[in-house]
């Protein structure tokens, strides 16, 4: 048996993700054992508010037994069956209804995979087997941005643009390319309007598309914002001038959805709130608030059609639209539409967070660019926020406030220097003032121990 502090023992059979394993296994991790609304607890019985929802994708919260007892139900009934051969089961029929009827008009079929990365490697070969399907077998590339983030398999992991992903296993794969992401405080000249700054980014496409040449190009990829790259959101005009630019060279738009989809901005889907409309878009985590392994691409209509007249798409998994991770997504989507919580994000809690977080942490000298949208926010850790000059060795300066935060039983992300916070959607105005006096004393904490 496993002691309840012994937890070296709990590493020693367990290789991590994205973890340094060998350092684990030294200083041990933290147990968690349970969970409720916007807490977890550890096995030291610490009470941990959880400002990340998990991994970005708790949207509904912990603890809603609602969806315990359908997966129950549904594991009763048809716990397995596939959609490959002919054959259906009625949680896809129902979950794939309530996709189509939340998203724009002209989306009318969906893909389900078991991840956003699924979703994304699904999203790649789906694109390049259209474009073959309606005469065009040249258009193969894909652009992603450096800094993006969709996931961990091969075609993942590619088209992200994490450096240090791409040194492990020869990434990228062919035919995939980068351009730089739209971070306005981090790449903006001098005098630059952040107007100005988002179709000079946006341009950075065209400019890309010009050197490849557009008959050899798919699509253009990118979260409507990057979540993982550290909540880089995007000026008001960069958008738009993608979606315009990927119709003037027939490129295909799509939007990775995987964290801003299902609530997190305030609107069902990212690209709602951001104001464009892609081809095709990828989400995973909050379609089930990771209750259960699921995910979906959403291909509009005339993708579809180009689909459709290929034959047979020769791509699928066991597990695409598992009934059991079906009828717990169906459920959850009726919650988050029932209970009006992603229209309390975009009109209360969304906008009181912007609010509190600007006051929390403009005070603190090492900290600058504090931003968010929904309830998705970040600000980046400066050696000098006047000269905009970044601390030496991005990213471990994160780590140390990041750990600090830890340490005081509040989850925030360090991604590089970006301190960035996804709590889940259902929570309160008072926690929210609960969490944000939690991270100030954190960041006193930080900014003692960097003077
Ligand atoms: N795409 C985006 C935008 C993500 O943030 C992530 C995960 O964080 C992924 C794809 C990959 O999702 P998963 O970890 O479920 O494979």
């Amino acid at each position: 048996m496993t002691k309840k502090t012994d937890n070296k023992h709990a590493v020693k059979h367990h290789l991590h993700p994205f973890s340094d394993n060998a350092q684990l296994k030294k200083h041990g991790v933290r147990m968690m054992v349970k969970a409720k609304g916007i807490y977890v607890y550890d096995s030291e019985g610490n009470e941990i508010i959880d400002g990340m929802a998990g991994l970005w994708c708790v949207n509904i919260g912990y603890g809603q037994k609602k969806l315990a007892k359908i997966a129950e139900k549904q594991m009763e009934v048809l716990p397995f069956y596939n959609t490959f051969f002919k054959t259906t089961h009625p949680a896809v029929i129902r979950l794939s209804e309530k996709l189509v009827e939340i998203t724009p008009r002209n989306f009318n079929h969906v893909f389900y995979t078991n991840s956003g990365s699924e979703s994304v490697d699904t999203m790649i070969r789906m694109v390049r087997h259209y474009w073959s399907s309606v005469g065009h077998p040249n258009k193969k590339i894909i652009i992603g941005r450096w800094n993006g983030y969709h996931g961990s398999t091969l075609g993942g992991a590619s088209l992200g643009g994490m450096k240090s992903m791409h040194e492990q296993g020869d990434l990228p794969i062919a035919n995939i390319v980068h351009i730089d992401q739209p971070w306005y405080y981090g790449l903006a000249d001098d005098n630059e309007s952040e107007e100005e700054f988002g179709i000079r980014a946006a341009n950075w496409l065209e400019e890309k598309i010009l050197a490849l040449g557009a008959d050899k190009i798919a699509a253009f990829v990118g979260e409507p914002i990057q979540g993982a790259g550290g909540v880089i959101i995007p000026p008001t005009t960069y958008w738009p001038r993608i979606e315009e630019i990927c119709k003037k060279y027939n490129i295909l738009l799509v939007a990775d959805e995987v964290i801003c989809g299902y609530g997190r901005t305030g609107n069902w889907f990212g690209f709602e709130t951001l104001g464009f409309t892609p081809d095709i878009f990828t989400t995973a985590k909050g379609l089930s608030s990771g209750y259960l392994p699921i995910g979906a691409v959403l291909v509009n209509d005339k993708v579809t059609e180009g689909l459709l007249a290929g034959g047979e798409f020769n791509h699928g998994f066991t597990y695409s639209g598992h009934p059991v991770a079906a009828a717990v997504a169906y459920e959850n989507l009726n919650i988050l539409d029932k209970k009006n919580i992603i229209e309390k994000v975009r009109t209360k809690t969304g906008p009181y967070l912007r609010k509190r977080w600007q006051e929390t942490f403009s005070k603190f000298k090492y900290v600058a660019d504090i931003r968010s949208e929904g309830l998705m926010c970040g600000f980046t850790l400066v050696k000098n926020r006047e000269t905009r000059e970044l601390f030496d060795d991005f990213g471990s300066t994160g780590l140390i406030c990041r750990d600090i935060f830890f340490k005081n039983n509040l989850i925030f992300r360090a991604c590089g220097d970006h301190m960035v916070a996804a709590p889940p959607l259902i929570i309160s105005k008072k926690e929210i003032d609960n969490m944000l006096a939690i991270a100030s004393a954190c960041m006193r904490e930080f900014e003692e121990m960097m003077d």
